[in-house]
């Protein structure tokens, strides 16, 4: 097959994409228009939680497609029940919004703290969130999202998030006035390049909340769904926060996204919530298949397996090249380079031949990795190579170790 490309040019240019096709997947492998194989460690930037066409994704959406596709937001429907009822069994959680996206779903965990601090904190409505967080690109998001150069992109942004720096809790409390209703962060900062909250940070942060009255909010978007060895990541922290939103994996490839409160703060009035395709029967069927895979004690524990390989793969690598280690929790990992050539690293992996691999540099001095949780112990083992081989590529026999 042949690179259409006026056909391409159809297609708004939001990102610099390489002239590739993706034309089919299976598992951990992609296979573009050309018929060349890529061993994929993005994974739809840690959505696709089971690999690429996972095949109890695939039949629950064949087998729901045909009975029913979208009976209206506004009646019930059976896979939307249970999903809500297994996510609300497996956590803190009493109550489960559906979304679409991640961004969608943070809005909605913004829109119920306000409402929140109109019944109880009067009016209250500021949300602290901090330096480098990534929570979407809707406006309100984006104003939550301490990423450089986003308070000016589409300004006005929308008021009252004020900044804070992850981990250090001094900067939370002189933040804190009588306005504040909420403090919102991701347990592991994804775009920033993988930088865990430490749990002493998070207890202080739940300590807080509960001193001055305001709600914790949790963006599990990229860390939920056993991305980091347990469900939750917040579980990691013996902390039970009070909102907590899920995208990406929750779906195994498909757009679901979920808002979780407890009961005392689940306080939309009808009318105040809503969407035409939220918590529509066929995407939550995959999500019911993703759940129903993840949640045993069996899987996590290969998770966490398969997250020991790769950060000790990756500390091995590190060693032999001198770079600065790497860091994360469960298979979202980042690769700290001792020099700005992730860029480069990444475009040659994706050149390599006959078999590409497929890596992410969210900053040029760090590589991140969020392979599917059921990736193999093989394919880690591979990567690894091919990753140590594209590295000599790139850096030439100059610096070879
Ligand atoms: C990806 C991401 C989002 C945004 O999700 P979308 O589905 O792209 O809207 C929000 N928060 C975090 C932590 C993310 O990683």
């Amino acid at each position: 097959m042949e690179f259409n490309r006026a056909a391409a040019t159809a297609l708004m240019d939001i990102t610099a994409r390489p002239e590739l096709v993706f034309t089919q997947g299976q598992g951990s492998w992609l296979e573009d228009h050309t018929g060349k194989r890529y061993l994929d460690l993005i994974q739809g930037w840690a959505v696709n939680a089971l690999g690429h066409s996972p095949e109890v994704v695939v039949n629950a959406i064949c087998e729901q497609s045909k009975r029913v596709l979208n009976p209206s937001p506004g009646f019930y429907n059976a896979p939307a029940m249970q999903l809500a009822q297994q996510l609300t069994e497996a956590s803190c959680f009493d109550r489960v919004f559906f979304a679409n996206s991640g961004a969608e779903a943070n809005e909605g965990a913004i829109k119920l703290a306000r409402k929140w601090g109109q019944l109880h904190r009067k009016g209250a409505f500021k949300i602290i969130t901090f330096d480098h967080g990534f929570h979407g690109r809707t406006l309100a998001t984006m104003s939550a999202s301490g990423k450089a150069g986003w308070d000016t992109m589409f300004a006005p942004q929308v008021e009252g998030f004020p900044k804070a720096i992850l981990n250090d809790i001094d900067s939370v409390k002189a933040l804190i006035d009588e306005q504040t209703v909420a403090i919102m962060l991701e347990p592991v900062q994804g775009e920033a390049g993988v930088v865990p909250a430490t749990k002493a940070f998070m207890q202080q942060l739940r300590e807080l909340a509960d001193a001055h009255q305001m709600l914790l909010i949790v963006d599990e978007v990229q860390t939920g769904m056993g991305r980091t060895g347990t469900l939750f990541a917040y579980q990691h922290f013996d902390i039970q926060p009070d909102i907590m939103t899920l995208g990406k994996g929750i779906g195994g490839g498909v757009p679901l996204a979920a808002l979780l409160a407890r009961e005392s703060v689940a306080c939309f009035a009808h009318g105040e919530q809503g969407g035409t395709y939220n918590g529509n029967p066929v995407m939550t069927a995959a999500g019911l298949a993703v759940i129903n895979t993840i949640n045993t004690p069996e899987f996590l524990h290969s998770i966490n397996q398969r997250a020991a390989q790769l950060s000790e793969g990756l500390i091995a690598l590190s060693d032999k090249w001198g770079m600065y280690g790497e860091r994360g929790l469960g298979l979202l990992r980042a690769l700290k380079l001792d020099r700005p050539d992730g860029a480069a690293i990444v475009q040659a992996a994706r050149d390599r031949k006959p078999q590409g691999l497929l890596l992410n540099a969210p900053r040029p001095e760090l590589l991140r990795f969020m392979p599917a949780l059921n990736i193999t112990a093989e394919e880690i083992e591979l990567a690894l190579s091919e990753l140590d081989a594209v590295i000599a590529e790139v850096r030439g026999a100059d610096s070879a170790p």
